[in-house]
């Protein structure tokens, strides 16, 4: 990991919402965007509050049109979470949104380019403290209003697909476009500089770190389904994160961005750039010595934990007791399966040892019982009262109860003393 580079930093929201802080020392932060109309004021709302209640820190809403920037005074009244107000094509949606009390403006020089119109935003943003974020993407980036820009840049690309030229537009349109913000002292500023592709985006943004000390929005744009928008977004993401680069992230998918925020709070963990609020799940992925429905098990642990711990405890939920000791050494609480039971250690110590369909249930008790006892001082998280002693792989998790039954292993007990 390398030392987070310096930026400079603004703050997003009021008292009403809570201020999030952004760039500079501030913990790198997760936004998302809702999926459905902001017009649609009800849904809108509860779109909303559902992203903040999964963590994120802000939230954008699209505003394509008057009766958008409309709604947002009364959502606004009912969320909790500062708001971005997205604007495309049309500038007025960027002054109505400001008069509206949204919190941040996001604009595309792509699409909003009229240097008097995108003053126009600045002055008003500079007179209520709102910062913008300035965002390139990939799809909207070459020239569409003046024919022959558009002619000189689609002939640019198409006479050299590699990804050198679209960095070089990419960074062009926005050193044009921040030199508007320079010449009206506006410095409020953050940038993002989207692509689908992972490795346009490593670059573009170690490009754009080298030249600009605004702090970074990192995002891979339309990613895809989660089930490989996934691996192209931890790539880019992840890897300009870990070289430093990065002060608030999005994470887009073609799903409920309630995966989005999670996905871009478990990152930000795994990275050590934000401290985990919530159980970190450990599970094996199992393999032909399992014997029970760890798939099932764990999905089930997950959502059963996930909303009734607060506290960082570390979970791990292992299919047998081959590597389940060693890999859940470093939990505080674990369940090891055997044949049709489960084994619940806390701290090490061995506490239950239970059926099947008891687990899930005996699992919550004792993570809430060990989160009680961190809360009043008398347990620390990552402690260990004692080593974990393996179970007794045959006798006590019944898992060669039929050979022995068969006379075709003798029963063996492991001195636990
Ligand atoms: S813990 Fe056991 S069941 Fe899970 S993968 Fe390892 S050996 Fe297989």
């Amino acid at each position: 990991m390398n030392t987070r580079r310096v930026t400079r930093q603004f703050s997003v929201g009021n008292e009403h919402t809570g201020i999030v802080k952004i760039g500079g020392d501030a913990p790198v932060s997760v936004q998302t965007m809702t999926a459905g109309y902001t017009w649609d004021i009800d849904a809108c709302v509860a779109e909303v509050n559902k992203l903040s209640d999964a963590g994120a820190d802000v939230v954008r809403v699209a505003v394509p049109q008057r009766k958008d920037t409309e709604a947002l005074p009364e959502i606004l009244n009912q969320t909790r979470v500062p708001i971005v107000a997205d604007v495309h094509f049309h500038y007025k949606r960027a002054l109505e949104a400001i008069e509206a009390g949204v919190h941040k403006i996001r604009l595309n020089p792509g699409n909003i380019s009229d240097r008097d119109q995108v003053n126009s935003v600045i002055d008003a943003c500079s007179e209520r403290g709102i910062p913008i974020r300035v965002g390139v993407n990939e799809g909207s980036i070459i020239e569409r209003k003046d024919k022959e820009r558009r002619l000189e840049e689609l002939g640019k690309f198409f006479a050299d697909r590699r990804q050198g030229h679209m960095i070089a537009l990419m960074i062009a349109k926005l050193e044009e476009y921040m030199e508007i913000f320079e010449a009206r002292d506006f410095h409020d500023v953050a940038i993002s500089a989207k692509s689908i592709d992972p490795r346009l985006v490593i670059d573009v943004y170690s490009e754009i770190s080298k030249r600009f000390d605004y702090p970074l929005h990192l995002g891979v744009t339309h990613a895809g389904p989660k089930e490989t928008g996934t691996i192209r977004t931890v790539v880019a993401l992840g890897t300009l994160l870990a070289s430093g680069i990065g002060d608030t992230i999005r994470i887009s998918y073609a799903n409920d961005p309630v995966y989005e925020v999670e996905d871009g709070l478990e990152m930000l963990y795994c990275l050590g750039l934000r401290e985990r609020q919530g159980v970190e799940l450990i599970a094996c992925p199992t393999c032909g010595r399992i014997q029970v429905d760890l798939f099932e098990l764990i999905q089930a642990v997950r959502k059963k934990l996930t909303n009734a711990i607060e506290l960082p405890i570390k979970v791990a939920v292992m299919g047998c007791i081959v590597n389940g000791p060693g890999e859940a050494e470093g939990a505080d609480v674990a369940v090891f399966a055997g044949d049709r039971r489960g084994i619940i250690y806390v701290q090490g110590v061995r506490v239950a040892n239970v059926p099947e369909e008891e687990i899930l249930d005996r699992l919550l008790e004792e993570c809430l019982a060990f989160e009680a006892k961190v809360k009043a001082g008398d347990a620390q998280l990552g402690e260990k009262a004692v080593e974990i002693v393996p179970p007794d792989p045959i006798g006590e998790l019944g898992s060669g109860k039929d050979k022995i039954a068969a006379g075709q292993v003798e029963q063996i007990t492991i001195d636990q003393s």
